[in-house]
């Protein structure tokens, strides 16, 4: 029996991601925890099943910095900087 309560993801989506950093796959997940739902993606760059240790990034969305590149917060500086590193890294 599975436990109401008990969190549940699973991707739902795939797709390539071209971007100008580099070629990523994006992932989409969906969450489940009773009647709460979230989602989130997952970008990945080159091979991340490999067993060398990989540059990651956790993001939580900020539409006023990411979308309209506000200056009262640097997300959207976060996010490029780790675009650009990851993409320099390749994976
Ligand atoms: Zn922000």
């Amino acid at each position: 029996m599975v436990d109401p309560q008990q969190l549940e993801i699973r991707r739902v989506a795939e797709a390539d991601f071209p971007t100008e950093y580099g070629h990523f796959r994006i992932h989409g997940f969906e969450g489940r925890k009773g009647r709460s739902r979230e989602e989130a993606v997952a970008l990945v760059m080159g091979d991340a099943t490999a067993p060398e240790p990989l540059l990651v990034r956790v993001h939580s969305q900020c539409l006023t910095g990411d979308v309209f590149h506000s200056l009262r917060c640097d997300c959207r500086a976060q996010l490029e900087l780790a675009l650009e590193t990851i993409a320099a890294e390749g994976r």
